[in-house]
């Protein structure tokens, strides 16, 4: 299994849950929904606390997304600054963007696995994942 992958299986099992948000407060990150216009969410730590900032204006989906891609951030690479999460950004080649993505989709998926002869495709709708996120996966 691939790292961010693993990250998020481990992470589901020691908290039993697979709610973005409920983690983000099981870790003492707050969590801030705020207007950010055109930026999806972005993470900022400073000395003592953390905090994950989230577009309000994002629907359900993109929201516990963006908040996924945060923490995956700060599973994956706590020592590297990676700034906003944009639309523009979603789709980047940068490596760390590509690994919080992964993060993010299979954190979404929690236990759900694939029944036989589902496609990946099948898959993914039937756990609410839009299509154009499927690539992440
Ligand atoms: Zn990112």
């Amino acid at each position: 299994m691939d790292l961010p992958r693993l990250h998020a299986s481990k992470l589901i099992q020691r908290l039993g849950s697979n709610d973005p948000f409920e983690i983000s407060k099981a870790k003492n990150i707050v969590v801030i929904h705020e207007d950010l216009g055109n930026i999806y969410g972005y993470f900022y730590k400073s000395n003592r606390i953390s905090s994950i900032h989230v577009n309000n204006r994002l629907n359900e989906f993109l929201a516990r997304f963006t908040c996924g891609h945060e923490l995956g951030h700060n599973e994956l690479h706590p020592k590297i600054n990676m700034p906003f999460l944009r639309r523009s950004t979603l789709f980047s080649i940068n490596r760390y963007e590509r690994e919080a993505n992964r993060f993010a989709v299979h954190l979404l998926l929690g236990e759900n696995h694939p029944y036989p002869f589902e496609s990946k495709e099948e898959f993914l709708l039937r756990c609410n994942i839009p299509k154009e996120f499927h690539c992440f996966y």
